[in-house]
């Protein structure tokens, strides 16, 4: 009994070190304000999604290598609880627009998205995405669209767009499950895009001077419990093919789409997966920025999702989760920042001053007037 007592005393004093620190790793040369802004978004991970994964992951995320971390109040215009096409275009737009809405205001007449912006100074400009490029978070960038579920139209805004980069799923609202029956594909091809169906190699030596569209499914990528692994890759691809584009830099929008899926499931397994891919993505991509140093790094979410929470478990076993709806959240979400200009990203902001913060650190702004409305 007495042993048994010791055995489990010294499981608990092991179970409860603390782990190493993780060093944040400031840049060897910081530029002063920075030529890339890379843009990641964790669809519906709050903060018990992050803690799910570091709890299963030995107490461990590159999320934790960030120095600056804030909140962001994710309501729409026209709900308490957002959903993920309002969400977006807060990011993309700096505007509070209704649920549903891409990349258009509560008046729904379009606004000029960051990354429309980006291009037009001279940016090049990229998205990747584990979902469809047709799907709310990605569409709101480059489409405008009254309703997030008319993904024909939003292939036709994305195939028109000045866009040097996407990789997605989706292929299929391109060219075969249309009613008007146009090819994009072609006609992409057409306007100089490389269309592609595996994602290259970070070292690949793919022409810099192409556009390129890579189409990783039909339709919905599959889940990374059924063996999607190329977020993190496509990550960094994206980031060293956008370096090389153009020498007024980049912006480049990441999103691991299916963390709310499994959270709108309340499957915890699949959720802290699918946050871990995602966590991996981020470090590739802290990694890019800490060699350049001039490269602002932002993750965040558009929302929470699952109401989820941690009641059991331990940090070497299985966790037990609970969830309180099937739907999002109206909680704060967290916002982690690094590189140059990080630092205005801590703090209690609204969603739109995301879009504010990263167009006032490109200098977007300069000599130009935005057609966006303005957020509160
Ligand atoms: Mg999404
Ligand atoms: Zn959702």
């Amino acid at each position: 009994m007495k042993r048994i007592a010791g055995l489990s005393m010294i499981l608990l004093l092991a179970a409860c070190q603390p782990a190493k620190e993780v060093e944040i790793e400031a840049p060897a040369k910081q530029a002063a304000s920075p030529r890339n802004v890379i843009l990641m978004i964790g669809d519906g991970m709050g903060l018990a999604q992050v803690s799910a994964a570091l709890y299963s992951n030995n107490n461990r995320l590159n999320l934790e290598r960030f120095p600056v971390v804030g909140f962001h109040k994710s309501y729409s215009g026209s709900d308490l609880i957002t959903d993920s096409a309002a969400g977006a275009t807060a990011f993309a737009c700096g505007v509070k627009t209704y649920n549903n809405a891409i990349g258009l205001g509560p008046d729904t007449l379009p606004c000029i998205t960051i990354l429309e912006e980006a291009s037009l100074q001279g940016l090049a400009t990229g998205i990747v995405v584990t979902s469809t490029v047709t799907h709310a978070t990605p569409a709101a960038f480059v489409a405008h669209q009254p309703l997030r579920i008319l993904y024909e139209n939003i292939a036709v805004d994305i195939a028109e767009s000045n866009i040097d980069l996407i990789i997605g799923g989706g292929k299929t609202y391109f060219y075969n499950r249309r009613m008007d029956r146009r090819n994009l594909l072609a006609e992409m091809s057409d306007r100089g895009f490389l269309i592609l169906d595996n994602v290259p190699s970070p070292r690949s030596k793919i022409d810099a001077s192409r556009r390129l569209a890579v189409f990783t499914a039909e339709d919905q990528p599959p889940h990374v419990n059924q063996g999607r692994d190329y977020l993190p890759y496509a990550s960094l691809f994206a980031a060293e093919f956008l370096s090389k584009k153009s020498d007024k830099g980049f912006f480049l929008m990441i999103e691991g789409s299916q963390i709310d899926w499994a959270a709108h499931s309340n499957n915890e397994r699949d959720m802290i997966k699918e946050t871990l891919d995602f966590d991996r993505a981020v470090g590739m991509i802290l990694d890019f920025a800490r060699k350049r140093g001039d490269t602002l790094v932002i993750v965040t979410a558009d929302h929470e999702t699952g109401g989820a929470s941690i009641v059991d478990g331990s940090k070497i076993n299985r966790l037990d989760m609970k969830f309180t709806t099937n739907g999002h959240t109206a909680s704060l979400v967290p916002v982690y920042a690094y590189g140059p200009d990080s630092e205005s990203f801590s703090g209690i902001y609204e969603n739109t001053a995301i879009y504010h913060k990263m167009k006032a650190a490109l200098n977007l702004g300069a000599g130009r007037e935005s057609t966006s409305i303005k957020g509160e």
